[in-house]
């Protein structure tokens, strides 16, 4: 069971030396029960502390890092069981899988579309994040040979998924080095797998028939030293895929025996319906996932889904606020008063920028609310408008005193005419209908 502060704090030397960086024991180990701290900075435990923290502090599930470099990603270390409960911290891993079978030209044309395809989205760069090689051929050669061609064009992290162990140290002696994924070590071959890991510093996915399996092989990979582990849980039945899932997240989060504490594998190529199993794969828990096939749809509604659950739910994204020009907006341009919700701004411009109509965006600071839910907060309303209007220096950009604000803000209007003394015109409430509204509303007038 995880420890409170109070419980880590009992165990401390509470000497308040501070060698850990902390100003305090107790502040030590505030960060410890959060599962945020670091039990090896603290130099003055004893072993009994040493092994009760260790147990009880470090994260639920096992922090896992893959690849090396700018690439690299890590997975694990998460504390919830739903996102609404705090957030989830590491999206899993999107590998595009390649075959040792494949033409060289066909390898390079995948590792090239995870390498330079980057899809943007509310300021964010959205892209895949490795490949997975397959030892279809089964044979070492070839496979070192895919690998080879994988590491000629892009440092990307790497799955390995060789049929034996020939293979496997073939591919290790390419890439070994770069940190990649071994799949798969089961109660046979373990030991050997636990070498290969041990010697590369390399994660290992893991695969037994149960969860109890899983469990078991998972103590006796860390009896061979190897920690950095994934449950392979890819099942052909996706109803199997959530049980399993769901209940290794459960056991690890609760810390409840037996050991579950390690993030989870996912091979859409075992399931019925790969689709189905992506979708499946990011919303339930899946931390490395491995796909064949990804349209250029698929892949843009995957990851736009993988961004919306890793957001944190009580944080949106947000925009500086501030006074933002679309195009190159003159004296006369409008200007458009909208809230530092990402999704809002980022939207809103966009259509902006397709309606080619230079303008400047008054971006209010509403705490990351969207327009509805801050009218309704009160986070947006008249003083919040004047302020940004002075703070952002608005009427030394523009020669005219008009002010286009969201639909959703139409109640606002009288109020922030008469604290501003702008004239406010309501804009409409969909921002798809921005290009209409300006050319119909926006007269040289307002000038
Ligand atoms: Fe306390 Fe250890 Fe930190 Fe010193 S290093 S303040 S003893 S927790």
């Amino acid at each position: 069971m995880a420890l409170k502060a109070l419980d880590i704090y009992k165990l401390l030397p509470k000497t308040n030396c501070k060698e850990c960086g902390d100003p305090t024991c107790l502040t030590f180990a505030m960060k410890l029960a959060s599962g945020k701290g670091d039990l090896e900075k603290c130099p003055y435990l004893d072993e009994n502390a040493r092994r009760v923290l260790g147990a009880s502090t470090r994260p639920p599930i096992q922090k896992v890092k893959i690849g090396v470099g700018e690439r690299s990603f890590t997975v694990g270390e998460e504390f919830v069981l739903f996102r609404h409960e705090k957030t989830f911290y590491h999206p899993p891993g999107i590998m595009l899988g390649v075959t040792d079978t494949m033409d060289p030209s066909a390898i390079t044309e995948r590792v090239l579309q995870v390498r330079d395809e980057v899809m943007v989205r509310v300021g964010m760069d959205l892209r895949l994040n490795g490949i997975a090689i397959r030892n279809e051929s089964r044979d070492p050669g070839k496979f070192a040979d895919a690998v080879n061609a994988v590491e000629s064009v892009a440092d990307l992290p790497e799955v390995l998924i060789p049929d034996n162990p020939a293979s496997l140290e073939a591919g290790l002696s390419i890439c070994g080095h770069y940190r990649p994924l071994i799949h798969a070590a089961d109660h046979n071959n373990y030991k050997d797998f636990c070498a290969l890991a041990k010697k590369y510093g390399a994660g290992l996915v893991i695969r037994a028939p149960s969860l109890e399996g899983l469990s078991e092989l998972s103590t006796l990979c860390a009896g061979e030293g190897v920690t950095a582990l994934l449950f392979d849980l890819s099942s052909p039945s996706p109803s199997e895929y959530l049980r399993s899932a769901t209940l290794a997240r459960q056991y690890a989060i609760t810390r409840t025996p037996p050991p579950m504490g390690y993030p989870v594998y996912c091979d859409t190529a075992c399931f019925p319906d790969s689709g189905a199993a992506l979708v499946l794969g990011v919303l339930k828990y899946g931390s490395v996932i491995v796909t064949d096939h990804l349209s250029a749809s698929m892949k843009k509604a995957l990851l736009t889904l993988r961004q919306n659950i890793y957001t944190d739910p009580q944080k949106p994204i947000q925009i500086t606020p501030g006074l933002y020009r679309v195009g190159n907006p003159g004296k006369d341009a409008p200007v458009l008063l909208t809230v530092n919700f990402s999704l809002t701004y980022f939207t809103l411009q966009g259509y902006l920028e397709a309606a080619r109509v230079p303008c400047f965006m008054l971006i209010a600071d509403t705490e990351g609310m969207s327009v509805l839910t801050s009218v309704a907060a009160g986070k947006l309303n008249e003083t919040v408008v004047k302020e940004s209007l002075t703070r952002f220096g608005v009427d030394k950009e523009v020669s005219h005193r008009t002010l286009i604000i969201p639909g959703y803000a139409a109640p606002l209007s009288g109020r922030i005419e008469e604290e501003t003394g702008w004239k406010v015109l309501v804009g409409p409430r969909d921002a798809a209908e921005i290009a209409e509204f300006l050319e119909k509303e926006w007269k040289p007038a307002h000038a």
